[in-house]
Parts: structure tokens; C-alpha cells; sequence
């Protein structure tokens, strides 16, 4: 290629392709060249002759005035659904198998004429944060060459695949921050929409009532213009909302002027990190000098505390009860057993990690009859008083901000997703975006010692547009649109 056109935006290289300055299967060569030789451990699987047999049947073909994402190379977490490739959520004990149908998201990237060229790594069953324990191993944060860092997860190797470039796109999935949370360890854009307005068919499901179609990309409009493809109405999946979708999602311009956005003091009194909360109050002063009003509120810093504690009972009892079919019978190899109880004792316990079982033994428990009421019921009702508190703030504002982690991407020994105490509130808080299904969006702001690090916005239900503009006048000031490993000088 005589540009690296997969260092620009989807935009950009739609525009590109559009020109006939370069073609689908420059693209892909290119993009499966980058995938092969990527070392961070990326992806399950590489689609090196699908991609290809797709990008030469695009060849010459004029770029339809629909289909922004024609001819442009992407990836997909592994726990999406494509029709005749392996798809295993990262887990043993889905090896080998081949789903008969594609997600929705898939096919409509499809039908875009999208070029998927790789499934990526996930933490097991997008349970996790750290991108440590799927059955591929360990992912790296492409920004520390030395492989100290991680990279987060779950949504680990879509987060790779972005942040080098390799694509300028990949799917990922939400279901406590799996998206939001790598997004800031690779300074991307990482972006949910308001629960129910992507359709999630063909999604292995974790936790249904948090889980959320997601993904990562290097700007603010290419993270709208995406939702125009994704979130359509799709009548198979039976969450998917009847809410009116606008003509476009990318009808904005970044002018902030009157827009009323809180900070929760709790959560900013709980970082350390005096270069981070810098870079943060520099780009509160930058959002005041636009004319947006920033305000410091409160939030019951019990509440902030228990969102930890609450995410891990109801996703792992819903976890629990949705992957109840994963018994070496319906779904998983068969290891033998004379009993259905043996059989699947058997599959189980070969097929899962740890971090799975304990989980599963977690949510088991929060739903034992006995213990139904003192453990479900009550993360229920604290995750009730979450949403209300919150509900509360953004009746008055038009979005909350605040770093999106504390730090940026710790060391691999540094991590567990354990409960821990030291960053309580600020290592959980985006899980806030998933309890109350709130529109949730990352974005770098800066850099420290050559790792990037992120902000996030958190909005009203299905006030996309005036998240994305109040994230475009930030993304305006940092001087980080479309940063990646290969054009970011340290
Ligand atoms: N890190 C969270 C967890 O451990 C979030 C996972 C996710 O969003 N899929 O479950």
C-alpha cells in the first residue's frame, strides 16, 4: 500500500475506497499481514482465505453511497456467532464448536460488505477483566513492547487489534466495563449503547440484564456512525427496543455550549494518580473555556462501594443459570460418564477455569432457595438504588464524567478480579453504565510513561447524540483522535 490506510478512521478510509485510491484487497492483505505478525496474542482464529475470497469479490466494484463499512477490514470477540467458523467464547469447553447461524451485528457488517478478517481473544466467556483467562493464554498491551502490561478484558483482543492498527474496528461485548475498561488501557474509543438498541442474537450471552453489544474504534464519529449500521431493529431478538432510531446517530458538532455535566466527587477522591487526575481536570477547565457547565456532585459513597459486590452477584447468577447448557451434552465435548450427572461433572470441570468455576459456585449460591433473598434479592435492590442515585444526577445533567479507571494498564501481577479494596470505587464505577443501561462512552486523554489512559462519559438512555457530541469536544482538545501504536511518538 503506498499509505497506511489502516492507520486512518472508518471514515477516512471509506473515503479512501471511495476514491479508488486503494482497494478492499490491498486492505485486507494488509490488515492480515499486521494480524499475523501481531505479538500480543490477539486472536483465536485468523480468517486469512475468507477474507480474501471476500475482498476479491468486492474487487472493482464501486463503493454502494450505503455502505460505509464496504471493503473495510474488521475483527469480532470471540463470543459473536459466525456461521461455519469456530466460535468459542475463549473456552475449552466450546472447542470445535461451529455455530449454524451469524449474530445480527455480523450479518449486518455483512451486508455491508465489511471484511471480518479474525476472531479475537477474550477473557472465558467475557468473564473477567485482565484478558488472563481464556484458553489462549495471556493478552498483552500492545503499548509496552516488553509484554508487562495487560491490556485489560474482557474484550481484550479486539482492544489489540484496534489500538495497532491492524483493523480500524472490532466488536466487543459489555457487560460490566469488558469494553470501556481496555478501551482506556488502549487509549480507543470504546463505546456502548443504551441497553436493548443493538440487537445481541448470536451474542453468547453472560448476564443478560448488563450484557451489551460494544466495540472499539480510534474516533468519536466513527463510534456514531457504526451505531447508524448497528442498531437496527431486529425483531430476533425479543430486548432489542421499538425506540425510534434517528436518521443518523453522527449529528453533531461538538459545541458544548449550555450542556450541563456532573463529576461525582466520590469517584475522583478516590484516584491517586496525580497525572491522571491532571490531564482530567485540564480537560474539565477545556470543556468550561467551550461553555459547557461542569459540576462536582455527590453520590452516597456506600452505593459506589457496593457497585462491586452487587455486579458480581447478579452476573454470576445470571451467568450461572445461562450456562447451565454448556453440560457436554447440548454444547462441549463429551469426556464419558454413566449418569447425565457425571457426564456433565466430567465436561465441567475439564472445560472451565477457575475464574469460571468460582464464579459459577458464586452465583449458585445467590440463588440457592435459601439464600435467594438475603444474597440475589438484596444485590438486586442495592443495583435498584444505584440506578436511582444516578437517574437522580442525570435528570439534572446531560451526561457524568470521570476517568475511566484509576490508573492506566497495570502490571499482569498488579491485577486480579478479585475483590479488592484498593480501587473499590474507581475500578468498578463504569459498571454503573451497565446496572441502569445508560449510553457509555471511552476516550483517551492522555498518556503516562508511554501507556495511554481514558475518560468517560455516561448518559440518559438513548441520548447517544448528546454524549457523542460532549465526547467529540473533548476528543477536539486532546490531540489523541485516532492515536495508535504505530503513529504515537512518545
Ligand atoms: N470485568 C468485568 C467482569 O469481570 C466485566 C466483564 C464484562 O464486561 N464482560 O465480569
Amino acid at each position: 500500500m503506498k499509505k497506511d490506510y489502516l492507520s486512518l478512521t472508518i471514515l477516512e478510509i471509506h473515503d479512501a475506497l471511495v476514491n479508488k485510491e486503494v482497494t478492499p484487497l490491498e486492505l485486507t492483505l494488509e490488515a492480515l499481514k499486521r494480524a499475523k505478525e501481531n505479538n500480543d496474542n490477539a486472536f483465536e482464529i485468523i480468517l486469512e482465505e475468507e477474507a480474501i475470497n471476500k475482498a476479491k469479490s468486492l474487487e472493482g466494484k464501486e463503493v454502494p453511497k450505503d455502505k460505509l463499512m464496504f471493503g473495510i477490514p474488521y475483527a469480532a470477540k470471540d463470543n459473536f456467532s459466525t456461521k461455519g467458523i469456530e466460535t468459542t467464547g475463549g473456552s475449552d469447553i466450546l472447542n470445535g464448536y461451529v455455530p449454524l447461524f451469524d449474530a445480527t451485528v455480523i450479518k449486518y457488517l455483512n451486508e455491508q460488505d465489511a471484511i471480518l478478517i479474525g476472531k479475537t481473544t477474550l477473557d472465558e466467556l467475557a468473564m473477567g477483566g485482565t484478558g488472563t483467562s481464556g484458553h489462549k493464554g495471556i493478552q498483552y498491551n500492545p503499548y509496552d513492547l516488553t509484554h508487562n502490561h495487560l491490556i485489560g478484558g474482557s474484550s481484550s483482543g479486539s482492544a489489540i487489534s484496534v489500538a495497532s492498527a491492524i483493523v480500524p474496528f472490532a466488536l466487543g461485548s459489555d457487560t460490566g466495563d469488558s469494553v470501556r475498561k481496555p478501551a482506556s488501557f488502549g487509549g480507543l474509543v470504546g463505546f456502548k449503547p443504551t441497553w436493548g438498541l443493538i440487537s445481541r442474537f448470536g451474542l453468547f450471552p453472560f448476564a443478560p440484564s448488563l450484557d451489551h453489544v460494544a466495540y472499539f474504534t480510534r474516533s468519536i464519529d466513527d463510534a456514531s456512525s457504526m451505531l447508524d449500521i448497528l442498531a437496527k431493529y431486529d425483531e430476533n431478538d425479543s430486548t432489542n427496543t421499538y425506540h425510534k432510531r434517528p436518521e443518523t446517530y453522527l449529528s453533531y458538532d461538538g459545541n458544548v455550549k449550555g450542556k450541563k455535566i456532573a463529576v461525582i466527587k466520590e469517584i475522583i477522591d478516590s484516584i491517586k494518580d496525580k497525572d491522571l487526575l491532571n490531564s482530567f481536570n485540564k480537560s474539565i477547565e477545556e470543556l468550561r473555556n467551550d461553555g459547557a457547565v461542569v459540576d462536582f456532585v455527590s453520590m452516597d459513597s456506600n452505593l459506589l462501594k457496593a457497585i462491586y459486590p452487587a455486579y458480581i452477584v447478579i452476573s454470576s447468577s445470571e451467568a450461572t443459570s445461562n450456562n447451565a447448557n454448556l453440560d457436554g451434552i447440548k454444547f462441549g465435548p463429551n469426556y464419558g460418564g454413566n449418569t447425565y450427572e457425571e457426564v456433565m461433572f466430567n465436561a465441567r470441570t475439564k472445560g472451565f477455569s477457575n475464574l469460571i468455576k468460582r464464579r459459577f459456585v458464586l452465583g449458585s449460591y445467590a440463588l440457592m432457595s435459601e439464600n435467594q433473598e438475603e444474597v440475589f434479592l438484596k444485590a438486586q435492590k442495592i443495583r435498584r438504588l444505584i440506578v436511582e442515585a444516578t437517574n437522580s444526577i442525570l435528570k439534572e445533567y446531560d451526561a457524568i464524567y470521570a476517568l475511566a479507571s484509576p490508573t492506566t494498564a497495570p502490571k499482569f501481577n498488579e491485577s486480579s478480579d478479585k475483590l479488592s479494596s484498593t480501587y473499590l470505587i474507581a475500578d468498578n464505577w463504569l459498571g454503573i453504565g451497565n446496572f441502569g443501561g445508560y449510553p457509555s462512552v471511552t476516550l483517551p486523554i492522555g498518556f503516562k510513561d508511554g501507556l495511554p489512559f481514558g475518560a468517560n462519559l455516561t448518559s440518559k438512555p438513548f441520548d447517544e447524540i448528546n454524549m457523542f457530541n460532549i465526547a467529540k469536544s473533548i476528543e477536539n482538545h486532546t490531540n489523541l483522535k485516532n492515536v495508535s501504536t504505530l503513529n504515537y511518538k512518545k
